[in-house]
């Protein structure tokens, strides 16, 4: 284990900080850069404390996606202002809007769409060698002076080679690092001259720009029903028509739709288990039902143009329930019953067999 020591995390907290203080933005990108980073190693890293190789083009899927949702017409719906696109950019609009504008118009905004379009790889191509120019070259300059602290640089062609330490502090202060990129875009988008005649006095822009971009579900659920027999995936009693689809780990701790993420439940049971991890019984039949659903689940929700990745749901699963032992969360069980996490639940991630292939 090559896992930093707490100095050694501090000395990254800190340079997160100067990173916002010291950095220049002159686009929203490094926000966007940072996050993708931030996310990909919860997706993709683990806590060893190991470097990390992150490819430009997952690097730049991850970017298009956290662009997507602001490309849609931002209206405060207040007197005095005007509808339109937000500026991520002092001058000229930024590429990357331009970039994913037409394929954004051409699927009616709908991203599950845009994935499954002849133009999302030369898009997804475009918004890497925008990165490639700006941010990956911008990001580490603290105070006019390159600290390559997150990644080495100049990259290796078509990776960003995330340093050793790295994943393991993204993954351990990934809501911190969440709020901080967050708020400082959000800011950004508010100071920007450029955006004044659309924000008005007062204004949603964190909700509309990060907010509930949750995908329709109404799809997702005729999947999943047969999948799980018509049955409620916790109590295992029948469904009806008012059952609704869950994010197992819930959406406030990851805010992404993946495919393998979703089961479906009852309504009562859904907001009873609210914004709590699974209790460890559930977990392992999570982990069951992957093994025996997961191809089914995956090829069905592709055609609906989710993400599809079994192995980056599990990872995800497997940090927050990680997550959940450390800091003593709650798992839920059933209406009105919880039960502490411990670390026995994640056995479950270490048995053999109980990963699946990406499809
Ligand atoms: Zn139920």
């Amino acid at each position: 284990m090559n896992q930093p020591a707490a100095e050694e995390q501090i000395i990254f907290l800190q340079q997160i900080q100067r990173l916002f203080v010291e950095g220049e933005f002159v686009a929203t990108y490094k926000f966007a850069l940072l996050l993708s980073l931030a996310e990909l190693a919860v997706e993709y890293g683990d806590d060893s404390g190991n470097g990390l190789p992150l490819s430009m083009l997952r690097v730049g899927e991850k970017f298009a996606e956290l662009y997507w949702r602001q490309l849609a017409e931002y209206s405060a719906g207040l007197p005095d202002t005007t509808g339109g696109v937000l500026h991520q950019n002092h001058g000229a609009q930024a590429a990357v809007v331009r970039s994913l504008r037409t394929i954004y118009r051409a699927t009616a905004g709908k991203l599950s769409l845009a994935r499954l379009h002849n133009a999302w790889p030369s898009t997804v191509r475009a918004v890497a060698s925008t990165i490639r120019t700006m941010p990956l070259r911008y990001l580490q300059v603290l105070g006019g002076k390159l600290e390559p602290f997150l990644y080495s640089y100049p990259c290796r062609p078509g990776f960003i080679d995330l340093n050793p330490g790295v994943a393991f502090n993204f993954r351990r202060y990934q809501g911190l690092i969440q709020h901080l990129a967050r708020a400082g875009w959000v800011e950004h988008i508010r100071s920007n001259k450029q955006n004044a005649p659309m924000l008005g006095q007062v204004d949603d822009l964190e909700s509309f720009m990060f907010g509930s971009a949750r995908a329709a579900l109404g799809d997702v659920a005729r999947v999943l029903a047969p999948l799980q027999n018509h049955r409620c995936f916790y109590c295992q009693e029948r469904i009806d028509q008012r059952a609704e689809v869950d994010h197992f780990v819930p959406w406030v701790r990851y805010p992404r739709d993946t495919a393998h993420n979703f089961v479906l439940a009852h309504r009562v049971c859904n907001n009873d288990k609210r914004d709590m991890l699974a209790g460890q019984r559930h977990l392992e039949s999570w982990m069951s039902h992957l093994e025996k659903r997961g191809n089914e689940i995956g090829g069905q929700l592709l055609q609906l143009g989710f993400v599809t990745d079994p192995a980056s749901s599990i990872h995800v699963a497997r940090w927050a329930y990680e997550q959940g032992v450390d800091t003593g969360s709650i798992g839920w069980i059933a209406r009105g019953h919880t039960e502490p996490l411990v670390s026995e639940c994640l056995a479950v991630f270490r048995r053999p067999g109980g990963c699946l292939q990406p499809s």
